[in-house]
């Protein structure tokens, strides 16, 4: 198997390459040359780590075996609670968790094997060099790149976060992180000046000449990297089979999938699981008010003359989603020509044969009342506690429900713990006044649900903090350079 850029622009890599590299020379992203074929039958009898397996094979082709299971093994090991990935049935759907890695949100299911393969991928190519993963993160990413990559022998994390405008619990997870290979830095500015001043130093040939120099070569964690994908293909070959396994589902019925989506990398996996033969009808794309993708597959018209908003599902706050031009290739369109409208019109308009090809998808959005409302009337109904972005998702899918009365089994995709957003889920639970930090409000949080408070944040307000450092967004570079001296 071997992957070719969106742009078109350069020769077939294997995925060891397209892994190392990130991002493909012509600032394109990386994508498989064909789907290969799943054989259901036999996934029925595998388990999580026996499932993915199988499935990475298919892409990683340039791997061992031998290289596939040991990633695997160390990626989903005891670090996730009970089962990697359980799956809740309520009434008429279901909740494919995929938050119970060590930072509470989907992140983790990519993140705790993305390190492992690229470690045998620089191996495998003989880079010698050791690896500087430079990370800006609103939240999310920047935690579980930490955890994937702590004490990984021959790479360094660093992680650059806005020092204002993150929740509590996601700034104190990042700043005690421990391993002697993780920097992390609060800047004086937004997610915007950090993600511009860490793309400027992929770009800066003379500090990456001199790096090199010194050992080092730059690389990145974030979802343009395809051996962050190819992982997520799983949970829905095994969410399925659950199904299956439970009698929920005959082998080869379909189903739809609900997906809250930002950076469109989890709906597109459910996507190429499509492609692999997976029995999904349905892709319901599930947007908070920044709703640009709502529009997009409504219209086919990608439109980013909008206003940004921060909402309570802040990891989803986003207009560009990256993963898109990876969709854009797959339904045949002229990927070039469409991101330059992008960046010098600021939208584009797909082809009609296109917008004919997106017809399996559905997509409409949710705003922060209703998502607030909708954790509420889940939660008293059936006593279950969805977090804010699960909660869009469980939004668009009401809607789907009545715009279509088509009740197919669904699974909505949870991203995140709600002790991640204990704040916001406990507002819309609660008539209390929530005066404490956000460390005293888990606790709240547990004693109001009897929902046990998860491990890996149970003790974090007692954690000490060991990257203190705020830094202004122009000594971003500067800093890079110190570290890596
Ligand atoms: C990253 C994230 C999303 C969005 O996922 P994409 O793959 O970017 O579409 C949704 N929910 C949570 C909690 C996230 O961290």
């Amino acid at each position: 198997m071997l992957y070719k850029s969106t742009r078109g622009y350069e020769e077939k890599v294997s995925s060891a390459s397209a892994i190392v590299n990130g991002i493909a020379p012509d600032g394109g992203l990386y994508i498989p040359e064909s789907f290969p074929k799943l054989d259901l039958d036999k996934c029925l009898k595998m388990n999580y780590q026996e499932l993915a397996s199988y499935v990475l094979k298919m892409y990683l082709t340039d791997y061992s075996d031998a290289e596939v299971n040991c990633a695997v093994y160390k990626a989903y090991d005891e670090k996730f609670v009970d089962e990697v990935v359980p799956v809740k049935y309520l009434e008429g759907r279901s909740v494919l968790e995929l938050y119970h890695g060590r930072t509470l949100a989907f992140k983790d299911m990519a993140l705790s094997i993305l390190p492992h393969l690229m470690k045998k991928a620089s191996k495998k190519l003989g880079v010698e060099d050791e690896i500087v993963i430079l990370t800006a993160t609103s939240g999310d990413t920047g935690k579980a790149a930490l955890e994937g990559f702590c004490d990984v022998d021959g790479t360094k994390i660093v992680v650059f976060y806005p020092s204002e405008g993150i929740s509590e619990i996601q700034k104190h997870q990042m700043v005690s992180q421990k391993g002697d290979n993780t920097y992390v830095f609060g800047i004086k500015g937004n997610f915007d000046d950090a993600q511009s001043a860490v793309k400027s130093i992929f770009l800066d040939d003379a500090l990456k000449a001199d790096l090199k120099e010194k050992g080092y070569q730059f690389s990145s964690a974030n979802s343009i990297n395809i051996g962050r994908l190819v992982p997520q293909i799983v949970y829905y070959v095994h969410g399925y089979l659950d199904h299956v396994r439970k009698g929920m589902l005959n082998l080869g019925d379909f189903m739809n999938v609900v997906v809250p989506t930002g950076n469109f990398g989890n709906i597109l996996a459910s996507r190429y699981a499509k492609e692999m033969g997976l029995p999904i009808d349905k892709l319901i794309c599930a947007s908070n008010e920044n709703a640009v993708l709502t529009d997009f597959i409504k219209s086919g018209t990608y439109d980013l003359d909008r206003k940004f908003k921060v909402t309570n599902s802040p990891s989803m706050d986003i207009l560009i989603s990256s993963n898109l031009e990876r969709y854009l290739a797959f339904i045949g369109e002229d990927v070039p020509v469409l991101m330059n409208k992008l960046k010098n019109q600021g939208s584009y308009t797909i082809s009609p044969s296109g917008k004919e090809k997106m017809k399996d998808f559905y997509a409409s959005f949710a705003t922060e009342r209703e998502t607030v409302l909708k954790i509420k009337e889940v939660y008293e109904k059936e006593a279950y506690l969805m977090d804010t972005h699960t909660a869009v998702a469980q939004v668009v899918y009401d809607r789907y429900l009545e715009d279509t009365s088509d009740d197919k089994p669904a699974m909505i995709a949870s991203t995140a713990s709600p002790y991640k957003f204990t704040r916001d889920v406990l507002k819309s639970i609660s008539d209390d006044l929530l005066l404490d930090d956000d460390f005293e409000l888990i606790h709240v949080l547990a004693e109001k649900t009897g929902l046990e408070v998860p491990e890996p944040i149970k003790y974090l307000a007692e954690d000490l903090v060991l990257h203190p450092h705020v830094i202004s967004k122009v000594s971003i570079k500067n800093t890079v350079e110190t570290i890596l001296r």
